[in-house]
């Protein structure tokens, strides 16, 4: 029997469905996390464009082929509206701040572009575009940092327990005030700018009572953080911050710079229990010759003491990095010093990409000899060294004890969970346990291994 919708059921008006479309680095996840919060008074997110009435295209320009991507998504969205009249499209992102009213110009349907700092400006850009004004682009930078909802109310119990929410992702500056030369985030995200300590905490706080366990901070350079700040902050006095909340059992962060690196943060990442034995921290190239052309500021050298100096204490720690494989000028002799470095360090993991240029980049215009085969050649030969590499930490786990964040449901079974250890590495549950649920942590004895995961069960 259906049971009758109550008055105040009845009188709700319908929320239209919204659908974010993420490309690029946990900071535009978080943006997306916020968009979807920004918009939550009128719309519900959809899994699908296809459901939608508002589609969002957050872009990425670090990667490659962005626009390319991004057009044809957009190709994609025109053929979809044409059968679904009404729905809006809006771009935002790094091409979004970076192409700006050149994406309205292409005649792809779009009804908005909005840069990374005007997130905010959402709702007013779709309410003056239903009143019929014509597409618009707001892609001013603001000096200060702009305050968005933080994803959820104080007092909301209804969130405890559930897949998504036992990790937080928190931004704690927006920019870069580095220079490296092939990159277009200061262009595009703008100098390098701080969020309050205060407003970091209580994001934290707020996400402790949601029922996070773990908390990641985000950042461009987060080791530069809080220098912008009056009075100064350092992002281990952050850290301290954020450690001595109670409920959070796990921090993380991403991604600290090398030349940044000082004794009191490897002290600090050494020696609280809470911080996560797992660095994620970009090398690019193993070559000086290639670390000065992509004026990093940091030799590699540096960088291997920065290791050394973590994993003398705590030789567990997992060490994980990017590259860039094939940038310009680069030869055959600077490529074996980034296997090199590989083999020294025995990186867990790594992200790694052959160069490509990013317009307005100094890179774009050095002189890039090498072909994409090459190149392509080159990136194969190192993802297969890492392929080992991590194959053998994987194997070194099998038989060892660890604690594992249960963070959600996995495909294995009825009643089974996955989560993650410290070091970062997933870790499943193959069997329903008591005691194992979303957000426990759980003491797990690693029983074997898959190709890029871990297999454990309670100790
Ligand atoms: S540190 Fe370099 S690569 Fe990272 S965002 Fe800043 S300029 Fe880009």
């Amino acid at each position: 029997m259906q049971s009758e919708k109550t008055e105040s059921e009845q009188e709700k008006p319908q929320k239209q469905g919204v659908y974010i479309r993420t490309f690029g680095c946990q900071m535009n996840e978080y943006d997306s996390q916020k968009l979807y919060k920004i918009l939550e008074k009128d719309y519900q997110p959809v899994d699908a464009p296809e459901k939608a009435d508002l589609v969002l295209v957050n872009t990425c320009s670090v990667r490659e082929k962005p626009e390319q991507k991004l057009y044809s998504m957009l190709g994609e969205l025109k053929a979809l509206r044409s059968e679904r009249p009404g729905m809006m499209i809006g771009v935002c992102g790094c091409v979004a701040q970076q192409e700006g009213e050149k994406i309205l110009k292409k005649g792809r349907g779009v009804d908005f572009v909005f840069g990374t700092h005007n997130l905010s400006l959402v709702p007013s850009l779709i309410q003056l575009r239903k009143k019929g004004a014509p597409p618009q682009a707001a892609v001013d930078y603001r000096e200060e940092w702009e305050e968005l909802p933080l994803g959820f109310a104080e007092n909301d119990p209804t969130r405890h327990g559930q897949a998504g929410h036992v990790t937080a992702f928190i931004s704690i500056s927006r920019g870069c005030n580095k220079a490296c030369t092939y990159c277009i985030v200061p262009t595009t995200r703008g100098p390098e700018v701080s969020r309050a300590p205060e407003e970091i905490e209580r994001e934290a706080k707020i996400a402790v009572h949601r029922g996070s366990k773990e908390i990641v901070l985000l950042g461009q350079t987060v080791n530069s953080y809080g220098l912008d700040l009056s009075p100064r902050m350092s992002f281990v006095k952050l850290l301290d911050r954020v450690a001595a909340i109670p409920g959070v059992e796990r921090i993380r962060f991403t991604s600290p710079h090398p030349q940044e690196v000082r004794q009191d943060f490897i002290d600090f990442v050494v020696s609280n229990p809470k911080v996560c034995r797992h660095i994620h921290m970009p090398l690019q190239s193993g070559s000086d010759r290639i670390l000065r052309l992509m004026n990093r500021n940091y030799r590699r050298a540096k960088y291997l003491s920065i290791i050394e100096a973590l994993k003398s204490r705590v030789p567990d720690m997992a060490i994980t990095t990017d590259f860039i494989v094939g940038f310009p000028g680069e030869t055959e002799g600077d490529f074996r010093q980034t296997l090199e470095v590989m083999e020294l360090v025995q990186f867990d993991n790594s992200y790694s990409f052959a160069f490509s240029p990013r317009p307005g980049t100094p890179a774009a215009a050095m002189e890039d000899s090498l072909t994409h085969e090459a190149k392509l050649a080159r990136l194969q030969e190192l993802q297969a060294l890492q392929d080992r590499l991590m194959d053998a930490k994987l194997t070194s786990w099998v038989g060892r004890e660890a604690e594992v964040l249960v963070d959600n449901h996995n495909r294995v079974a009825e009643g089974c969970f996955q989560g993650r250890i410290s070091q970062n590495f997933v870790t499943h549950f193959v069997q329903p346990h008591k005691g194992v649920a979303i957000g426990s942590i759980v003491k797990a004895r690693i029983s074997g291994r898959g190709r890029v995961w871990l297999v454990a069960e309670p100790a």
